[in-house]
């Protein structure tokens, strides 16, 4: 029986669907990964084909172009893809938050006028919320939208956006009135078409190759005020903080992923490698190593299945994310820098998978909040 099956929120309908995204999986993404970190972004045309075969706003209510389905879906798409080794394509970011802030906060207008395009590949999406200045401490953003005649006018500057290089439709965390702290916080979605944005760069980063992590600016840029994502002014840091579980429950899909295949690959090392006459996994050390490896593998997903089955009858809380986001990505760093060291120097070579999600991983403890920042939410409540 595959693993999956013994997860308590998959079904048989999902099944089916994990077999479609596996296949696009290793078909679109495994042979690419080289080329797209070499180019620091996937090719662009890879959203128009995810969008053709349903792969696109999987949880987005098909009236609005999505695939009507929930956010298991969601999970299964992010796990085939990790599973497939690779981490280029930000569709999580793209399918299960930005389209999710559409649906949650839009207008009827908005959602018919956006998420088809999102759903189609025709637009990628990008949430635009840390700054030079500002990351983790977001009521102290300084992007501003302010109000003139029925425009706003966004002004400053977005850091590390993931989707950046590509995104069409951008939500942007800004002030509406940067008199005031939280309150003043709105999100206002601009388009990249408009006069005055402008994509900086791509960063160079050390894990994460293929990704289009980019600096934005907005100059001046005027967008209608019914780009006012919901139609009140002052919501944005609730609406925030309100999504922001979901997005930790993405990054720990993504490091329980990690884990498994970097246990898997590395038991395929270790039993085909040969020092002293032996394959390596006989040492005692490699044995004992993995075990520990596979036991914090195990224990991850169980919570990770527990989060996932919570999220979907609607009752993941935000400490109990918050402690998924930080020990998963924590535990995922420390088993798959344990699997370099068992493929000795090949482990620290790009071209291994191993090398590769040993630096991939490390940003997970960094980004939807840092583990320091989820130990504050979740000491909190102590
Ligand atoms: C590859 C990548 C992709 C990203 N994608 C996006 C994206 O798509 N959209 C987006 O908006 N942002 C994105 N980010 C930004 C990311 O969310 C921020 O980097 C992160 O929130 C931390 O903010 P910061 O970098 O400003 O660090 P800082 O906030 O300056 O933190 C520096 C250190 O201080 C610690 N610290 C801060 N406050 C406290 C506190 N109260 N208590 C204890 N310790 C504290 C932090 O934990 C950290 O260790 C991305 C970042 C990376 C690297």
């Amino acid at each position: 029986m595959p693993a999956h099956r013994s997860r308590p929120w998959m079904t048989a309908d999902l099944d089916a669907f994990r077999d479609l995204a596996r296949q696009f999986c290793e078909k679109e993404l495994s042979p690419n990964q080289q080329r797209w970190a070499a180019q620091k972004s996937v090719d662009r045309d890879l959203w128009n084909k995810a969008g053709e075969v349903g792969l696109l706003c999987l949880a987005i209510p098909q009236e609005y172009g999505g695939g009507g389905g929930t956010f298991a879906h969601e999970a299964v798409l992010l796990e085939e893809q990790a599973a497939s080794g690779d981490s280029c394509w930000g569709v999580g970011l793209h399918n299960a938050i930005v389209a999710h802030y559409l649906l949650a906060y839009g207008t009827e207008g908005q959602k018919r006028d956006w998420l088809p395009k999102l759903a189609r590949g025709e637009w990628v999406g990008a949430i635009a919320m840390t700054e030079p200045g500002t990351g983790s401490d977001l009521q102290t953003v300084t992007t501003k939208a302010i109000r003139d005649g029925d425009s706003y006018i966004v002004n400053r500057a977005k850091t590390f956006i993931t989707n950046g290089g590509q995104a069409d439709l951008i939500l942007v965390v800004a002030k509406t009135d940067p008199t005031r702290g939280a309150e003043g916080i709105s999100l206002i979605v601009v388009e990249a078409e408009r006069d005055g944005f402008r994509r900086a760069r791509v960063l160079d980063k050390v894990g994460l190759k293929g990704q289009d992590t980019a600096e934005l600016f907005f100059d001046d840029v005027r967008v209608p005020t019914g780009h006012l994502l919901g139609e009140v002014e002052g919501h944005g840091f609730l609406q925030l903080m309100q999504q922001l579980p979901q997005e930790r429950l993405l990054i720990g899909i993504a490091s329980v992923a990690a884990m498994e295949l970097a246990l898997r690959d590395t038991l395929d090392y270790t039993r085909s490698r040969t020092a002293f006459g032996r394959d390596i996994f006989s040492f005692q050390n490699t044995k004992f190593t993995l075990a520990e490896a596979a036991t914090e593998t195990r224990v991850a997903r169980v919570f990770l299945d527990d989060c996932i089955s919570k999220h979907l009858d609607g009752t993941l809380d935000v400490p109990t994310a918050a402690m998924l986001k930080w020990w998963s990505s924590d535990r995922a760093m420390r088993v798959i820098d344990d699997c370099v060291q068992l493929h000795g120097g090949y482990g620290y070579m790009s071209e291994y998978r191993i090398a590769r999600a040993w630096t991939d991983q490390r940003v997970q403890k960094i980004y939807g909040g840092t583990n320091e920042i989820m130990k504050e939410i979740i000491a909190r409540t102590l």
